[in-house]
């Protein structure tokens, strides 16, 4: 089979990895320069490195790990101790330290008791609070989906405090944006993940850059199967034919076209709504996308003319608008090993700060920065680099989960990859992975039916969606 993929980001490889396992033709058109999407790296004029986003990964990424691991990439990551730093400019750096020896949830439990981020009285009141979803089940977590985590939490008693310095840098990190602008299913399925499995708390960062840590390696891979993935070529158009219900190619942006037998999209939301033919947006499937909305965020790199953080870990913080953010001097062995500071931060709530020119954004991070890190007031910045990112992951809002989309649309040969589509991991690296093999499932069970069947059976393919 001849399968035509669009996006180069993680669902579109990993996708197109396990289809030329399959012994599939696989083609992948990447509107870019780099693959990778939002875990793409590219060097500026001076050959340093530029990254979309700061990427953290954890023991819970079974598939993703997995991946990497069958595909001799096992090397790419420096595990960290399981720890969370919350940097505040009140408190300083205070540690959760994940208790070493304890099964979960006890390790995370026993670090929250021990660490000096909460008064006893709040402690005491999240562990109370945070019973039913650490030791309950995913069906529970769902029907909270209707509410957001801040009104959640409060109607849990667990009070203002552990709300600000505690779960907003978690809503943070998982979608750019506080507790009260997030669903109550994106927390607390995060936690439960983190409650279920004692190695889930596990961290790690990438040694050096995505791009030749993986992107490169993977895609020269796809190319020894006899796979191609092609950059700066924009899917856009769908050429879609209604009396069969089929698609008939991918148009590009200089007007070829290119067909195949299966067709997988693997841009995100907002890309695939634009290239949607009317015909399909009339589709429910296709139509209910519009409630998936992408998420502003900025990621700043800043480099110093010194070490000022000394931290080899990376660091959340919620009262700043610096979410996430690493020393890469520190974290990555392959940019440096403890020289001059290369600090990388994601900058979210970015709704407002996203249309400000570049120095507005510098000095709003490098103000937050040394309310963290006064040290930082003494350095010189050499440089600095900002991406900015209008629609990044998808607003996990209340009642948005409905809406995402199966990996396997109701025409045959067009299927969906990506974090937004159904899977389990949310708006997530590990989340892109399990879509790719949901949709890589489906094209499987397609082309079965198809070569039994031959053709009536692509009908019969087509699953009944409201
Ligand atoms: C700043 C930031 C930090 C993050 N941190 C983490 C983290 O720590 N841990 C974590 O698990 N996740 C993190 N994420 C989320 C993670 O990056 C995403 O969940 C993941 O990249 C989604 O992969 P994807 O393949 O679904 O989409 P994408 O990565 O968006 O890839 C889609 C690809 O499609 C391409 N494309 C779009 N339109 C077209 C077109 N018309 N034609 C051809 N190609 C097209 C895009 O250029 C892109 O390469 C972060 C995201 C950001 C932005």
């Amino acid at each position: 089979m001849r399968v035509v993929i669009a996006g180069a980001g993680p669902a579109g490889m990993v996708a197109a990895k396990l289809l030329a396992d399959r012994g599939h033709e696989v083609l992948v058109f990447e509107k870019r320069h780099v693959p990778g999407g939002k875990v793409s790296a590219w060097k500026d004029a001076d050959g340093d490195w530029v990254e979309s986003g700061l990427h953290v990964f954890f023991g819970a990424y079974r598939n993703l790990l997995n991946f990497l691991h069958t595909n001799g990439l096992h090397d790419t990551f420096d595990w960290r101790p399981p720890q969370m730093i919350f940097a505040s400019p009140e408190h300083g750096l205070a540690p959760i330290n994940f208790v070493r020896g304890l099964p979960a949830p006890f390790n995370g439990l026993a670090g929250v008791a021990t660490s000096k981020l909460l008064p006893w009285p709040d402690k005491l009141r999240m562990a109370i609070g945070l019973l039913r979803p650490i030791f309950g089940n995913q069906a529970y977590i769902d029907q909270q989906d209707n509410q957001t985590y801040a009104a959640w939490h409060l109607r849990h008693g667990m009070g203002e405090r552990s709300l600000r310095d505690v779960m907003d840098t978690m809503a943070l990190s998982l979608n750019f944006a506080r507790c009260d602008n997030v669903s109550a299913k994106l927390p607390l399925t995060a936690m439960l993940h983190f409650a279920k499995e004692t190695d889930a708390s596990k961290m790690a960062l990438v040694k050096g850059s995505p791009h030749t840590r993986i992107w490169l390696p993977l895609s020269a891979k796809l190319k020894a199967l006899g796979g191609t993935v092609e950059m700066n070529r924009k899917i856009v158009d769908i050429l879609y034919n209604p009396v069969v219900n089929m698609i008939d190619g991918f148009v590009l942006e200089d007007g070829t076209i290119v067909r195949g037998d299966v067709y997988i999209s693997a841009m995100p939301v907002h890309s695939l709504r634009k290239v949607l033919p009317d015909a399909l947006r009339e589709m429910p499937y296709f139509g209910n996308l519009r409630h998936l909305k992408g998420r502003p965020v900025i990621t700043v790199q800043f480099f110093f003319d010194r070490q000022v953080t000394g931290v080899n870990h990376l660091l959340f913080s919620s009262n700043t608008d610096i979410s996430v953010y690493a020393d890469m001097a520190n974290v990555a062995p392959d940019y440096s090993t403890g020289g001059p500071s290369i600090v990388q931060f994601v900058v979210a709530p970015a709704d407002t700060l996203i249309n400000q020119d570049d120095e507005t954004i510098v000095e709003h991070v490098m103000n937050d920065f040394i309310r963290l890190h006064p040290i930082a007031a003494e350095a010189r910045l050499r440089k600095y680099t900002i991406v900015r990112i209008p629609n990044s992951v998808y607003q996990a809002v209340p009642g948005v989960d409905a809406y995402r989309p199966d990996q396997a649309s109701p025409v045959p040969n067009l299927f969906l990859a990506g974090d937004y589509t159904q899977q389990e991991f949310l708006a997530s690296i590990e989340g892109a992975v399990r879509s790719a093999r949901r949709c890589v499932e489906r094209v499987d069970a397609y082309v079965r039916l198809r070569q039994s069947n031959g053709h009536a059976a692509q009908q019969a393919a087509s699953p009944v969606l409201i």
